[in-house]
């Protein structure tokens, strides 16, 4: 039987429902409306244009119209917004924004995939600023062409999201002088504090002033003024402080909204009206490790979601196993990954979890192959279970490798034991024999079955300010080079004729680059008979990166003589 489906939206989840739509049947009418002049472009793509690493504009567009007529006979109407849904007669009403022509089609069934818009606060004086969002290919057009074109070079990102950080890397790429403007203390929540303050480092390093606790309180010409009082130049502002469903469609029309705002959906994507399907960003999801509902604005959910919908409308089983959020980014010469938990979500969300983390630095490939270069990486694990919780990397090499790793233990439900037991590929150019993610099932299981304890880097200076015991166990020469102030230097291969030196009867924190010689000197006291023992995870590399933007930014005094971050 030939069925009419439209569809609401001609991007990510809209195009994918289409062209799945057709590759099951031959029969069917669809039409896909989009409100833009474009369909099906790269949305995830769009800031790599300010910098140019997409010359043009135009290369973002990955289909047309015609395309889609001649390729998938798919009838794609853009400029054309869906102003209204009519549930009882199955229609919608369409407007033709170049011709203001109001129009309505018919529909046996609807697919609702008109994703999120920026969210624009009403902050006074806006208008006395020339400011931009990106959600399209003309946002980003209209942006790249006013930077090229205005006086002076002062742009300022508000919003240290994705969008945000991945604006001002570009615009910084592209010459101008990028503030990056956040009102929380750190930027990318899906980092935790502790691993977010390498990205930190790197946007300073190259000289992106980002501003962290501080918020646009208002606009004067050409000028963002802070809640501090701080002024910022700006002769361009962007406004990136997240995204919010576009869901009026849904709301007006009587449909089931969920506790976050967005379309409640059931497991085949179905809203409260069964005809009526939605996906991608207007949706909110069930999140299989908080076992809540929440939104999620990435594209392969949404792409995903839009599959299976196509299968649901030809009869086809679909599987919904909830999803656990995995995302990554460049920012400058750093990538990073993360996915599933991290600490302060399950703070956040209150999260009845007993874990532990496993946290280590250690080379993407074999140390004496060009290029290798250190992977921070963090691990959350369950306690007693050992099940993996969430995981972020952050490195030069290929993090996402890594991080895509756990994110399939986390779906099959894999322990820190099942990292042990993974057989990855291996060749010295790609990797370690044992990978990075085998150690941190080493580690985890090790902290699981209690063979030693340890303290995170965001603990460090208490621990100097307390002046408690720290060993470091590298050799003289790198401690000479910089070193934790208050830190007794005892290299691992001095140890054991040493340890007199170490105290017995308080706790003794121990150290060295990256983690491995401290844990080997933390096991050797152990069986000397040291039992309050601590290995300091991450280590002096670690707890250099954990400390440098905070020190520069607040100017406060730094725990260290000399800072090492390789
Ligand atoms: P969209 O792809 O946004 O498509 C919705 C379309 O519907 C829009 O074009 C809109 O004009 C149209 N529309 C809305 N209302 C109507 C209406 N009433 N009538 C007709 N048309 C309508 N995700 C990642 O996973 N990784 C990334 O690196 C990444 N980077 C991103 C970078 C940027 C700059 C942006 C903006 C997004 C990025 N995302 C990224 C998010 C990802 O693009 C979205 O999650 C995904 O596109 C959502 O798909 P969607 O179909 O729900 O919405």
């Amino acid at each position: 039987m030939k069925r009419k489906i439209l569809i609401v939206g001609g991007v990510a989840g809209g195009a994918s429902a289409a062209t799945r739509l057709r590759r099951l049947s031959e029969k069917d009418q669809i039409i896909m409306f989009e409100k833009g002049p474009h369909v099906s472009f790269s949305n995830c793509s769009l800031p790599y244009h300010l910098s140019g690493v997409i010359e043009e504009a135009s290369d973002l567009l990955l289909m047309n119209p015609r395309l889609f007529a001649e390729r998938f006979n798919i009838d794609a109407r853009i400029n054309s917004e869906v102003i209204s849904i009519d549930r009882k007669s199955k229609t919608v009403t369409v407007k033709k924004l170049d011709t203001e022509e109001v129009y309505s089609e018919t529909y046996d069934k609807l697919i609702l995939s008109p994703g999120a818009s920026p969210i624009l606060p009403k902050l006074p004086g806006l208008n006395k600023v020339k400011f931009f969002t990106v959600r399209n290919v003309v946002d980003i057009d209209s942006l790249n062409r006013f930077v090229k074109k205005m006086d002076g070079k002062n742009v300022a990102v508000v919003g240290g999201g994705f969008i945000g950080v991945e604006v001002a890397e570009n615009l910084s790429n592209a010459g101008y002088k990028v503030t990056l403007i956040e009102a929380a203390n750190q930027i990318l929540r899906p980092y935790d504090y502790d691993m977010v303050q390498i990205f930190h480092k790197v946007l300073m390093d190259h000289q992106v002033d980002l501003i962290v606790e501080d918020s646009v309180d208002k606009f004067e010409d050409d000028k963002v003024i802070l809640a501090s009082g701080k002024t910022i130049d700006a002769n361009a502002v962007v406004m990136a402080i997240g995204v919010a469903p576009e869901n009026h469609l849904a709301k007006e029309s009587g449909l089931d909204l969920g506790e976050t705002g967005a379309i409640k959906v059931n497991k085949n994507y179905q809203t409260s009206d069964p005809d009526i399907y939605a996906v991608g960003d207007v949706i909110e999801v069930y999140n299989a490790l908080t076992h809540s509902n929440t939104k999620l604005s990435l594209a392969g959910p949404a792409q995903k979601q839009a599959r299976a919908v196509a299968d649901h409308i030809n009869n086809k089983d679909t599987v919904n196993k909830g999803y656990i959020g995995s995302s990554a980014i460049k920012v400058f010469e750093y990538n990073g990954a993360s996915t599933g938990l991290n600490e302060s979500i399950i703070e956040f969300t209150n999260l009845n979890i007993n874990y532990d983390i496993v946290r280590i630095e250690l080379p993407d490939k074999v140390g004496i192959m060009p290029g290798a270069e250190t992977i921070h990486f963090k691990l959350l694990f369950e306690i007693p279970t050992g099940r993996i919780l969430g995981a972020q990397a952050i490195g030069k090499g290929d993090v996402t490798k890594r991080i895509d790793i756990i994110a399939t233990a986390i779906k099959f439900g894999a322990t820190v034991e099942d990292l042990k037991d993974l057989e990855l590929s291996y060749a010295p150019p790609f990797s370690t024999a044992k990978d990075i993610v085998n150690y941190a099932g080493y580690v985890g299981s090790n902290l699981l079955n209690e063979v030693y304890k340890q303290v995170n880097v965001d603990k460090v200076r208490e621990l100097v300010i307390n002046k408690e015991t720290i060993i470091d166990v590298r050799e003289a020469h790198e401690y000479k080079r910089g070193h934790i102030k208050g830190a007794i230097n005892i290299p691992l291969s001095e140890l054991r004729k040493r340890v007199n030196e170490i105290p017995k009867d308080k706790p003794v924190y121990i150290h060295c680059r990256s983690g491995q010689r401290s844990y080997n000197a933390v096991l050797a006291l152990q069986h000397l008979g040291y039992s309050n023992v601590f290995n300091m995870a991450g280590s002096f590399l670690g707890i250099s990166l954990y400390e440098y933007f905070n020190d520069k930014r607040t100017g406060r005094e730094s725990i260290v003589t000399a800072y090492n971050f390789n």
